[in-house]
């Protein structure tokens, strides 16, 4: 009987010691599951559908109380005198309005893990994407109060026409080639989206931005953790008010910070850097 307990107390220990040193290790798993949680969080959760649900709601009070205040902004790039342009709104596209969680579904599926051009080009292709929750209820408020919208996107150029189509089908309104603003399509229109909200900010009043990525608001944000922190910080009371976030936990500008803000050149390096980022 003594032997017996003795045995489970080894064994009891040597399983708690092999779960501390898997922990430590942080070994990449065989296979790509990283997104797994993400993914069935956006695809099943009601918290995630309700979250999304949650900002458009939000917005939809923030954009009633924008239209009352002639001297409301939320565009940093807005220059004097804009109190008397029309009033207009700036969202992004990809888990803004956007669902592609299927997409990232599939790059795991695949065992490839990670996006690819030609597998983000087939998606696109498709026009397949279903929308946010919260975000047509949120535009067909805009259109009917009169406000514009624009979609300040980093699809490419070269995919406009097929976003326009599944903004279309979903039943959004504002899809158009005037208001869908591709990466790429004016010279000076780089991924960096400042030029693009200036563009729009030259010609309305931007009442809201709305995106998933701290680059939907500002620029300077697709750098280390610590450069994104002081970015933000002085524009907090933006957050909830003027600029309205949506949840996206697969992938986004705050996941290459964790790498010092660019791509980790591979997925061993940039799952180091994840673990060791790990208390
Ligand atoms: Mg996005």
């Amino acid at each position: 009987m003594i032997r017996l307990c003795l045995l489970l107390v080894w064994l009891h220990s040597m399983l708690l010691g092999q779960n501390a040193l898997n922990r430590n290790a942080c070994a990449p798993a065989p296979g790509n599951h990283e997104n797994l949680n993400a993914l069935l969080w956006m695809q099943s959760s009601i918290e995630y559908r309700h979250n999304a649900t949650q900002a458009y709601r939000l917005a939809e009070k923030m954009l009633l109380e924008a239209l009352r205040d002639p001297d409301w902004t939320a565009a940093l790039e807005q220059s004097p005198g804009y109190q008397n342009l029309p009033p207009a709104v700036i969202l992004d596209i990809d888990e803004t309005v956007l669902d592609n969680s299927p997409s990232e579904a599939e790059y795991m599926q695949r065992g490839t893990g990670a996006f690819t051009e030609a597998g983000w080009e087939e998606w696109v292709n498709r026009t397949a994407a279903k929308p946010i929750p919260g975000a047509v209820d949120f535009l067909q408020l805009a259109e009917a109060k009169g406000v514009e919208a624009f979609y300040v996107t980093n699809r490419e150029r070269s995919q406009e026409a097929k976003t326009i189509e599944n903004l279309r089908a979903v039943g959004l309104p504002f899809a158009d080639e005037d208001h869908v603003l591709t990466t790429g399509e004016m010279p000076d229109w780089p991924s960096e989206k400042a030029s693009r909200r200036r563009y729009v900010a030259n010609r309305y009043r931007i009442l809201l931005l709305i995106g998933d990525d701290a680059g939907d608001f500002l620029a300077g944000v697709r750098s280390n953790l610590a450069t994104r922190e002081a970015a933000i910080a002085p524009h907090e009371s933006y957050l909830g008010t003027r600029w309205i976030i949506l949840p996206n936990p697969a992938y986004g500008s705050w996941e290459r910070a964790i790498s010092g803000g660019r791509p980790a050149p591979t997925r061993e390096a940039g799952l180091k850097d994840k673990c060791a980022l790990l208390p």
